[in-house]
């Protein structure tokens, strides 16, 4: 932004254009007038200066106007570098407009919407995907009329994919992320999946300030080949490293 003088409207931001003589008056100080941000002349251009209450700011030409009253304010409104930035600005928009996703949502992401709350319900209340399809058909022929349960297809592999990959994917970021920037406790459990091999369950005790409460919650599934203490440290230690978090961070430790 520059300090210089607007050489178009005369307008200033130093509020003087000429050098000041000893008895010239003091530059007159204009304020800027809260009523501007409703004149339908000026409110969608001129915004005020959070540093300086004489200041007014033109968002179109990013120009500072300094000591103006409302016609010095429209003269600037008139010049032809305000006209030109006005029209670049409108451009830009159409641009912006063009490329922008409509805001009604398309039928596929409804239908994708639609599937990953029925995946979710299922994991939520321990519902075997198998009967995923068998679901589907049922609330298609509940909603004949609805395209998105007409279009629904979701099998036992798909919902699995959904839910590991996607669901608990994100799920999982947002827990590693928590836990890079705040203290937890760590809480793990040993257990056999059903090819018995040894997986350790990594959870992690936190303080959720919005919720104002504790949360435990699941950041990993760490495969262990070597059951001892030792062993499970280096797994969960090489974990939370590869995840990029703290050691420092960890506060407390719980084995169930
Ligand atoms: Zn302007």
């Amino acid at each position: 932004m520059s300090d210089s003088s607007d050489p178009e409207t005369g307008t200033s931001n130093s509020g003087c254009n000429t050098p000041p003589r000893k008895k010239s008056k003091r530059w007159y100080q204009q304020s800027f007038n809260k009523q501007w941000l409703t004149d339908v002349e000026l409110r969608d251009w001129v915004k005020e200066d959070p540093n300086d209450k004489n200041t007014a700011i033109c968002s179109v030409c990013d120009w500072k106007l300094k000591n103006c009253d409302k016609s010095a304010l429209m003269k600037h409104k008139a010049s032809s570098k305000h006209t030109r930035n006005l029209d670049t600005k409108k451009n830009t928009l159409n641009i912006k407009q063009f490329f922008k996703r409509s805001d009604a949502e398309l039928p596929q992401d409804k239908v994708a919407k639609a599937e990953m709350y029925l995946t979710g319900y299922m994991a939520e209340h321990g519902v075997p995907f198998a009967q995923a399809d068998h679901l589907v058909d049922v609330i298609k022929k509940m909603f004949p009329e609805c395209e998105t349960a007409r279009n629904m297809k979701i099998k036992k592999t798909k919902a699995s994919y959904m839910l590991q990959d996607g669901i608990a994917w994100e799920e999982r970021q947002l827990v590693a992320k928590f836990c890079r920037e705040n203290y937890f406790s760590l809480i793990i459990d040993e257990s056999t999946d059903v090819s018995v091999s040894q997986v350790l369950a990594v959870m992690v005790r936190v303080y959720d300030e919005k919720k104002c409460k504790v949360a435990d919650l699941l950041l990993d599934f760490v495969e262990v080949d070597d059951a001892s203490a030792e062993g499970l440290y280096k797994s969960v230690k090489e974990m939370l490293e590869k995840e990029e978090i703290p050691l420092q961070n960890i506060v407390g430790l719980f084995k169930m």
